[in-house]
């Protein structure tokens, strides 16, 4: 995620908010979109209830209050998507040649950026992230589905060089088929598109089902994909909870599962795809740290560890949650954070004036308030934040960091996904590297230092997919991301997720 681009700077802001009747802020278009009725599936070119008639309601977390009724699917909608994609994937969807995919996959990047400003109201107001992030959100989805629109026509086999006398053998990259595409809720149509960008590129039909907390903006993604052009049934979105999800994963129809989430369902999902032996990618959690070396330049690594861990009030897998600090900056580096932690202004997403938004949920909120009680129980020290408490019906969080805190610290060990940081000290190089490894996670590690030397060579002692040095979370569609370890299998972006949606197949031939 390129936070630094739309993270507003810390300082300067202070903590403080007034819930407001957000729907009411919202313009005409995106309005229009959450009083239009329940929010129906999106299946072929129909817009069906779920088959049992069930629906959810999708709320606001800056206030608690329901937005719209959402179409609940289940295990009959799951296989109507999945035959629905299927019968594109067997049908108009092998005609369409790829220069054709390419001007498809262009074309909806258009559509989405087109419909920018309602889609980053929508997203906004769905995941409650201030509403200049949620439009760096639709900027990156409209950047990663036009990187992918360049790979349909690059997509090539090998002809093979066989010891066999008469022989032509080449190979042929061929889509995996019908896909199962599970989103979570943090960065909800980014997310989204960097799942289906690669299964079109790839030529496969999907069924997208994105999280209960924040489904909108992937329903407009299956109504912008039919307006772009392609043909009903490639991308079909299944609206409902975790029984959904595991309904699509189930299904005999689907070859390939991606899935962003927890390490738990994760695991669980793993464990299916391999009896079924489906093809799966799994995007999971981490505990990332991050490391400030002596001769780091501290004005930016204050900042950027900041914003590290506090973007998208913590909520990202990749989020910076283990701080560890060179002994002789600790003081400094954690009054200064603490400094801009008590300053940052959290508040409604709509608000132009937030910073950071509220969490995604009640439970999202329970779940980040248990970790920083047991932080406190067991002997941790809030230098900032460390009090939740539910104001009006929001879910906002102050901006917590931990001092006083021990590598087996709760804290220290499991996924807060919250604004929760935890700084620890440290001595030299070979503690540090011991001490960040020692975890189940391997996503993404830090570090700060203007030695050049020293920076690589940390770096390859880091276990994690992603290391960043001397900044945090830059990414770019082409740069393949994903975790080592508990953190996932596979890779997102890049050339690397576009294999993830092929086959190889190898033809032999006897002259
Ligand atoms: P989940 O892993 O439960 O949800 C992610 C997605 O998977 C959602 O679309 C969810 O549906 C779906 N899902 C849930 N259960 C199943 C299942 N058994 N089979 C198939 N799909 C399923 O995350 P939560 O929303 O519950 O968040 C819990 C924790 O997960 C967070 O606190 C955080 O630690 C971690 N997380 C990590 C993310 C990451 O980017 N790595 C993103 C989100 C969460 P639904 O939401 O509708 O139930």
């Amino acid at each position: 995620m390129v936070y630094r681009d739309y993270v507003a700077s810390p300082g300067g802001l202070s903590f403080g908010f007034m819930p407001t009747a957000t729907i009411d802020q919202l313009s005409e278009p995106a309005r229009a979109f959450v009083s239009s009725g329940p929010q129906r599936l999106v299946i072929g070119d129909e817009r069906p209830e779920a088959a049992d008639g069930r629906t959810f309601e999708t709320l606001d977390p800056a206030t608690g209050e329901a937005i719209c009724e959402v179409a609940q699917g289940g295990g009959d909608d799951a296989a109507r998507a999945v035959a629905a994609a299927r019968a594109a994937l067997d049908g108009p969807l092998r005609k369409v040649h790829a220069a054709k995919r390419s001007a498809l996959i262009n074309a909806l990047a258009e559509l989405i950026k087109a419909n920018g400003d309602e889609l980053a109201e929508l997203e906004s107001l769905d995941n409650g992230k201030p509403l200049a992030m949620a439009r760096g959100d639709i900027a990156a989805a409209v950047n990663h589905l036009r990187y992918y629109a360049g790979w349909p026509t690059k997509i090539e086999g090998e002809t093979i060089p066989v010891s066999a006398r008469d022989v032509l053998c080449y190979t042929l990259r061929e889509p995996v088929g019908v896909c199962a595409q599970i989103v979570p809720w943090n960065f909800p149509l980014l997310m989204a598109a960097w799942k289906v960008a690669p299964a079109l590129a790839a030529g496969c039909a999907t069924v997208l089902k994105p999280a209960e907390q924040t489904p909108l903006t992937a329903i407009r993604l299956g109504e912008l994909a039919l307006e772009a052009g392609f043909p009903p049934g490639t991308l079909n979105v299944l609206t409902g909870d975790g029984e959904t999800g595991a309904a699509l994963v189930d299904d005999p129809g689907v070859q390939k599962v991606a899935f962003t989430g927890s390490t738990v369902v994760g695991r669980e999902i793993g464990e299916k795809c391999g009896r079924a032996l489906k093809r799966v990618t799994l995007e999971l959690g981490g505990k990332s740290p991050n490391i400030i070396l002596p001769d780091a330049d501290l004005d930016a690594a204050v900042k950027g560890s900041f914003q590290g861990i506090y973007f998208n009030s913590g909520q990202s897998c990749n989020a910076g949650s283990r701080l560890y600090v060179h002994g002789d900056h600790y003081d400094d580096v954690v009054g200064r954070l603490a400094q801009f932690a008590g300053e940052a202004k959290v508040g409604p997403g709509l608000d132009p004036d937030s910073q950071f938004g509220p969490v995604v949920s009640e439970e999202q909120f329970d779940r980040v308030a248990s970790y920083i009680d047991s932080g406190l129980d067991e002997g941790a020290e809030a230098a900032a934040g460390g009090a939740p408490e539910r104001n009006g019906g929001g879910y906002f969080i102050e901006p917590t960091l931990f001092t006083g805190v021990t590598d087996e610290m709760r804290v220290a060990r499991e996924e807060i996904f919250g604004p929760v940081l935890v700084a620890m000290p440290f001595d030299d190089l070979e503690e540090v590297a011991r001490r960040a490894n020692d975890t189940e996670y391997g996503l993404a590690a830090g570090l700060w230092t203007r030695d050049i030397s020293q920076a690589h060579k940390l770096a390859g002692m880091l276990e994690a997919g992603n290391v960043y040095i001397n900044t945090w979370g830059g990414g770019d569609p082409a740069a393949p991301f994903g975790g080592y370890k508990a953190s996932g299998i596979g890779r997102e972006k890049g050339h690397a997720n576009l294999d993830a949606y092929l086959e190889t197949k190898t033809v032999w031939a006897q002259l």
